[in-house]
């Protein structure tokens, strides 16, 4: 499906005139970082712990869950009932634990790509995570200087329901004080994807983990990439399909 198709088939079933974005709301994990399978191992090994029945490949799909979701979802599968609120604690102490003593921190390849074109195109970045991990949002600072404004971002602090719930995305649209159409998506997971289209918002779809991709457009990805590279090759013709004129000039600061 070309740029052009696929807008064509958000307007109508969003229901929307056009689409002229003014922000680009970016989900964290899987996006900005290549963090996703920290995460999982971390996940997998503490579920083993507990003797939670899980697969690594469930973390993948039930990621932007907040932690205590997550864990009442493990809970409810292998011992049909809500883990206690003790449970939950321990158990996400010593998932974040793990997670931060296996991350290495990296960027995803191609995010500062994206992220520069972003700005040269004017739009404004927001970030909308459901992860409450501190030292990771900390280091958006550092990683992408002069993106993420403290004032700009959602994490799973500042939520109720959290991801698959359009609240995230939602809220994320306050901080740009942005329509739904004036507004694109990053996500890389199911119900990241799931929360932005119910939100009313064009999702942008890039599949860096072992999903399939028809999990993604499943859940009512608009477009959908292998990564953050090929997205990022691609922002000059997605910004000309949406009418975008503000062409990035030579010497202009990004
Ligand atoms: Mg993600």
């Amino acid at each position: 499906m070309t740029i052009q198709e696929a807008i064509a088939r958000y307007l109508k079933k969003q229901n929307q005139a056009g689409l002229s974005p003014k922000a680009v709301l970016f989900d964290m994990d899987g996006v900005l970082y290549d963090s996703m399978p920290f995460h999982a191992r971390a996940w997998k090994e503490v579920a083993d712990e507990y003797g939670l029945t899980s697969d690594r490949k469930d973390f993948y799909m039930m990621e932007g869950r907040t932690g205590a979701s997550t864990i009442d979802k493990l809970f409810q599968h292998s011992f049909g009932r809500n883990a206690t609120e003790e449970e939950k604690k321990e158990i996400y102490a010593k998932k974040s634990e793990r997670f931060h003593r296996y991350n290495d921190g990296n960027p995803m390849p191609g995010a500062s790509e994206v992220l520069r074109k972003v700005k040269r195109y004017g739009l404004l970045p927001v970030l909308v995570t459901g992860s409450g991990q501190r030292k990771l949002i900390g280091k958006l600072q550092q990683d992408y200087p002069d993106c993420f404004a403290e004032d700009k971002m959602v994490t799973g602090d500042n939520v109720r329901y959290g991801k698959p719930d359009p609240e995230p995305y939602r809220k994320g649209l306050q901080k740009a004080d942005a329509q739904p159409y004036e507004a694109l998506v990053i996500e890389n997971a199911p119900l990241g994807v799931e929360s932005a289209v119910s939100a009313g918002i064009f999702t942008i779809a890039v599949n860096t983990g072992p999903l399939d991709d028809q999990v993604l457009l499943q859940k009512g990805a608009d477009l959908l990439y292998p990564d953050m590279e090929s997205l990022a090759a691609d922002w000059d013709k997605l910004m000309e399909a949406t009418g975008n004129r503000a062409a990035p000039f030579p010497g202009k600061k990004s």
